[in-house]
């Protein structure tokens, strides 16, 4: 038994309080910090608890986008009109996640820091880099199915779960956070990291760093063509093996404006590459450009044995979730009214 310190914080500056700095671990919806702590896999020593922060509001940015509250709800972001009508990739990434009861938990903070779903990282009874760095990695010669098959290292194959950040990743989100230090904007495609050396860092964050907000810019002009696709091992209730998010932005003679193209559960972070979405802009969409996008942006790709068939089967959703994208988006938030049923 491990005896924790256990405190509400009631504004910021209490959360950030020094007197808790080490060992201190922020709760929001605890949908994975608690699962972690009964796996003695983290263990903090005391829980700031942030659910009291002023920091649940959905609103619009000054610069025309959107802030979202880093405690708001999975569920009450992806239902609230704002994210629904400008953002529909983000209000299907998140529906495509865990369980109504569980996004009914779920911060938007809270999202963006889950940790890796390797079974080895869970089990301490095994060699894990990430859970004790300089251990070795169990998963290589392991079980691969979900591991990664870009960016990995010599330490650590792991995969992001999050579906929600995928789309952030697309949408070009930008992290707020706090510290004693004062506060400071992180740009999304720097927030999380690749493993290189380090696995035990899965971003940038510094040590007691706060997320207030996550900001996403205007993205009117995707708003009609955006996709979101997830292949996993169960209709529902699992994490993606591949997910994709895609943006376009077609003028009327069908030549590609712009794009974003976005990897989900293939790496260690949200996975884009420049290239393929260069790729695609000037291009008429259809079906070769989608092919030679996907072929550039799975470039590279490697897979573990096990895991060899997440390459070819990244490569045919990023194809139909651009064929989806360019269909038109599709509304995928009609089945519940508001809060999500328990
Ligand atoms: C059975 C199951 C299935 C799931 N399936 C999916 C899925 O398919 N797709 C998917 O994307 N996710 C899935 N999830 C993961 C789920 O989305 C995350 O557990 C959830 O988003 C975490 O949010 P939370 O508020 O509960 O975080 P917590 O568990 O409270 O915290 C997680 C981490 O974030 C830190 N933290 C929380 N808030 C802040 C903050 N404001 N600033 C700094 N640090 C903070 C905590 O210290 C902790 O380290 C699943 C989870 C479960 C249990
Ligand atoms: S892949 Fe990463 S998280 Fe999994 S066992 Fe290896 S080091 Fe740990």
């Amino acid at each position: 038994m491990n005896p924790i310190t256990y405190v509400e914080a009631a504004d910021v500056a209490g959360a950030l309080g020094h007197q808790y700095a080490s060992e201190r671990a922020f709760i929001a919806g605890g949908t994975n910090l608690i699962d972690l702590m009964k796996e003695q896999v983290m263990r903090p020593s005391t829980l700031v608890d942030v659910n009291g922060l002023p920091l649940d509001a959905i609103e619009p940015s000054p610069a025309g986008g959107l802030l979202l509250g880093a405690t708001a709800r999975n569920a009450d972001t992806a239902y609230h009109p704002l994210v629904r009508d400008g953002y529909p990739l983000l209000t299907a990434a998140i529906l495509a996640g865990a369980s109504p009861q569980i996004r009914n938990m779920a911060s938007n903070g809270g999202n963006l820091l889950q940790r890796t779903r390797c079974h080895y990282f869970y089990d301490i009874a095994t060699a894990c880099n990430k859970r004790a760095p300089g251990s070795g990695c169990a998963a290589i010669g392991g079980l691969t199915r979900q591991h990664a098959i870009l960016g990995a290292s010599a330490h650590c194959i792991a995969t992001h779960p999050s579906d929600m950040c995928v789309a952030l990743a697309a949408l070009e989100a930008v992290v707020h956070v706090v510290s004693a230090d004062g506060t400071r904007q992180i740009a999304f495609a720097d927030f999380h990291r690749l493993p290189e050396d380090h696995p035990e860092r899965d971003t940038t964050l510094a040590p007691g760093e706060l997320i207030t907000h996550i900001e996403l810019p205007p993205a009117a002009r995707f708003a009609a063509h955006s996709a979101y696709l997830k292949f996993r091992d169960r209709a529902s209730y699992a994490f993606a093996l591949v997910s994709v998010a895609a943006m376009l932005d077609v003028g009327d003679d069908g030549v590609v404006r712009d794009a974003r193209l976005v990897l989900g559960s293939v790496a260690h972070k949200p996975w884009r590459a420049p290239l393929a979405e260069a790729a695609l802009i000037g291009r008429r969409a259809g079906p070769e450009t989608f092919a030679h996008a996907a072929e550039l942006l799975l470039s590279g790709a490697r897979g573990q044995g096990e895991n060899d068939f997440k390459i070819t089967m990244a490569r045919r959703a990023v194809i139909r979730a651009l064929e989806q994208a360019l269909e038109g988006t599709h509304d995928n938030s009609h089945e519940f009214a508001g809060k999500e049923p328990l």
